[in-house]
């Protein structure tokens, strides 16, 4: 189980149990206390009445004795043996009316002239059943007689009286002997001439139900001892002697024990109740803290990742990287690498946003491939970034060639191929006290220069970099100041003549910069800066000051400028342009521009409505380096060009390669069926004049008919050109 799981589990069950497991319990501790409490006081109570119900018993049989024997009429009656009265008054009616269950009348010499037993019909069988028993409380009781003994008589005790327990017929019985004397006192007797009345009542059968009843005893018994008696609340009857002659016992009354038994119940519910309400609410919090711990989650990892690639972001990738770093043994060694895609602007300027982001999901997967657990983050753009931990440079230089290869693989999108490559930039760093940023910076000037080297290819930051970096970044610094002032930048024209009388048709305006210490630098180091420093626009425009300043001097040429495709895709390049053509008073047909193919992809920007805008106006286009880049023959048809400039590295190859022959035979007759003209670049011998020539190319430029040219060199050829047309004539 995760420990989300067993964190619910805790939530949901095992807190609310552990809780309602103790109210439940806490519960029946009080219930159980109080239970015990109360049956404990309710024990004593019972103990305690039924010892007072033994004591009673006697006294109550004693006290019935006493309604007939102390009465003149049964002194008389009983002298005279009237066996019909004793019946009705001192036997039967006792037996109906206090249910004694036997009664005698016992004469001075001991014997009975009266005996009563409700289970015993024989008279003298009745005695003597009790005969051993009686004899001697009445003894007792005669001797007390002689002797005057009047103790226990009160105002509710009307005579002195002898009890004792016994046996009587297998019946627990308590035996109880009175003298018969007179109530008035009118009937005196010498303590040898008074008859006794004994009374006997049984401990069990209708005494027991009767005094349940009465005194509430539940299941009211007589047992002759205390065993087994487990669970029973025991009274003991104890003879006068001091010995035990037997128990009560009963069911003692538990009023604790019946609340509790009807509270128990309530109590579980209790339990339960709470437990289902703390397990919901612990449901109801667990539910919403995972639901918080997952948006936090998402949240963290929005945080931390791009959201089109899912890859680390930059604040996430340096985390990793630092971590990394810190956590490195001295010897160990971890590279970071940094790379960029080779043609990704291209792609995405040409064939829209869209593509572009799908092909950055694809190389993030890619990457994802080469490093399946490692660190690997996108900085932005087409910028990516991965580390190669605890790796030896061999493994770094497999790891990058394998990134390489990787990427040069094209890219399949809606089932097209699509083809980049990619270049990085390698720094390595040893052990944990490397700082992590720095590291990085070195990774970035490496890439700076693997870009420099050419593309698909890595570089290891060496210390020698740093000085480039540097220079790159003056150079940057300087060429800001020389646009902005326009100071050092110099715009050179190179002639292009037509090809079958050799004749100046027109020049190709290039642009230098005179750096104040470098001394003139070419455009292919300072276009891209210009490009990526954004004032290429502000280039761009002091090229076309100072073509239409040279339009104006040279009426008879064509005029052509190179045009970035960073200024095409400005909306406001035609205007630009129009406006810089009016200004000088310009017919816009003098002017054609120079584009690179990759431009004329771009079907999303704004690049086709300049170029439509311009053309509109008369402006021509050409088609610069044709061959190099992504056009192919069948794409020509629909390029809004009026001309291409076939690529120097073709004709350059002329005399060598016969295919390239072949290639700008092809690429003539081709745009000469789409009606357009031809240019051939870097015509640098006379050999490929001839062969351009019979290939029926339109126009001539290289460095066998001329370099570029300052302005005023451009006007002293021409002064030499005409003088030379002038002493012709
Ligand atoms: P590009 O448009 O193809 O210009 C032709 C380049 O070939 C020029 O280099 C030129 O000096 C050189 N070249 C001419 N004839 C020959 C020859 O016979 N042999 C050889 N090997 N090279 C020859 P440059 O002036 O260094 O210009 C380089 C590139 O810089 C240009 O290539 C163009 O793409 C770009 N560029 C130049 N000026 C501008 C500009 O004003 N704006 C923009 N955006 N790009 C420019
Ligand atoms: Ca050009
Ligand atoms: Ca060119």
């Amino acid at each position: 189980m995760n420990s989300s799981g067993a964190r619910s589990v805790l939530m949901i069950l095992v807190f609310p149990a552990i809780a309602a497991l103790s109210v439940y319990f806490g519960l029946l501790a009080v219930l159980e206390y109080a239970t015990a409490r109360s049956d404990r006081i309710a024990s004593q109570r019972q103990t305690h009445l039924a010892e007072t119900l033994v004591g009673k018993v006697q006294a109550s049989v004693a006290h019935d004795q006493e309604s007939a024997t102390v009465w003149d009429d049964a002194v008389l009656n009983v002298k005279a043996t009237n066996i019909e009265w004793m019946r009705q008054n001192l036997g039967e009616w006792m037996h109906t009316y206090f249910r004694h269950d036997r009664a005698y009348i016992i004469a001075p010499d001991g014997e009975a002239v009266y005996a009563f037993a409700a289970d015993e019909v024989n008279a003298t069988k009745a005695y003597d059943q009790v005969r051993e028993a009686i004899v001697p409380i009445a003894e007792k009781m005669r001797s007390r007689l002689r002797a005057g003994d009047n103790s226990g008589i009160s105002d509710q005790v009307l005579s002195i009286g002898e009890s004792a327990y016994a046996t009587i017929s297998d019946h627990p019985a308590l035996i109880s002997v009175k003298p018969i004397i007179s109530d008035t006192g009118s009937i005196g007797q010498s303590p040898d001439q008074i008859y006794l009345h004994g009374a006997v009542r049984y401990l069990d059968g209708t005494f027991l139900s009767a005094t349940s009843s009465e005194y509430q005893f539940d299941n009211l018994a007589f047992s002759w001892s205390a065993a087994d008696q487990e669970g029973r609340s025991l009274a003991a009857i104890t003879n006068s002697d001091g010995k035990t002659f037997g128990y009560f016992s009963w069911s003692p009354f538990e009023p604790g024990e019946a609340v509790a038994r009807s509270v128990r119940p309530a109590i579980n519910a209790v339990g339960l109740s709470v437990f289902a309400v703390l397990s919901a609410m612990g449901g109801v919090v667990r539910a919403r803290s995972r639901k918080l711990q997952r948006s936090r989650a998402a949240l963290e990892h929005l945080a931390g990742h791009d959201t089109l690639t899912g890859l680390a972001n930059r604040a996430r990738f340096t985390e990793q990287l630092a971590a990394l770093l810190a956590s490195s043994k001295p010897a160990q060694a971890n590279a970071v690498l940094f790379m960029d895609l080779d043609r990704f602007k291209q792609v995405n300027d040409t064939l829209g946003h869209p593509v572009g982001d799908q092909l950055l999901v694809l190389v993030a997967d890619r990457l994802r491939e080469i490093f399946p657990r490692g660190i690997v983050g996108r900085l932005g753009g087409d910028e990516f970034t991965a580390v190669v931990a605890n790796a030896s440079s061999e493994q770094v230089a497999r790891t990058c060639e394998e990134i390489i290869d990787g990427m040069r693989r094209p890219f399949e999108i809606d089932g097209k191929p699509i083809g980049i490559g990619v270049s990085i930039g390698v720094a390595i760093g040893r052990g944990s006290d490397v700082d992590p940023s720095e590291l990085t910076r070195k990774a970035d000037i490496a890439l700076y220069n693997a870009k420099g080297a050419g593309r698909n290819r890595y570089a290891i930051f060496g210390p020698h970099m740093d000085e480039l970096v540097q220079t790159r970044r003056e150079l940057e610094h300087d060429l800001r100041l020389a646009i902005e002032n326009r100071r050092g930048l110099e715009v050179h024209f190179q002639p292009v003549y037509t090809a079958p009388d050799g004749s100046l048709s027109g020049a190709e305006a290039l642009v230098r910069w005179r750096h104040p210490a470098r001394g003139l630098i070419n455009p292919d180091a300072f276009i891209p800066i210009a490009e990526e420093c954004g004032v290429i626009n502000q280039l761009g425009d002091v090229v076309l000051e100072e073509a239409c300043r040279a339009a104006k001097r040279w009426p008879n040429l064509e005029i052509a400028i190179n045009a970035s495709p960073v200024e095409l895709r400005n909306a406001s390049y035609a205007l630009k342009v129009t406006t810089a053509l009016n200004n000088h008073g310009i017919d816009p047909s003098r002017l054609e521009i120079e584009i690179t193919e990759n431009t004329l992809l771009d079907t999303a920007g704004d690049c086709l409505r300049n170029i439509e805008a311009l053309r509109s106006i008369g402006v021509r286009f050409a088609l610069d380096d044709f061959g190099t880049g992504f056009s192919s023959f069948g794409r020509l048809q629909r390029l809004a060009v009026d001309r291409i400039k076939i690529d120097k590295s073709f004709v350059d190859g002329f005399e060598r390669e016969t295919d390239n022959r072949a290639i700008v035979e092809a690429m003539i007759t081709l745009a000469r069926a789409k009606g357009l003209k031809t240019t051939a670049e870097g015509v640098e011998t006379e050999g490929q004049r001839t062969v351009l020539r019979e290939l029926g190319c339109d126009h001539l430029q290289g460095y066998l008919l001329s370099k570029p040219l300052t302005a005023e060199d451009f006007d002293a050829m021409m002064n030499v050109v005409e003088g030379k047309l002038n002493s012709n004539l």
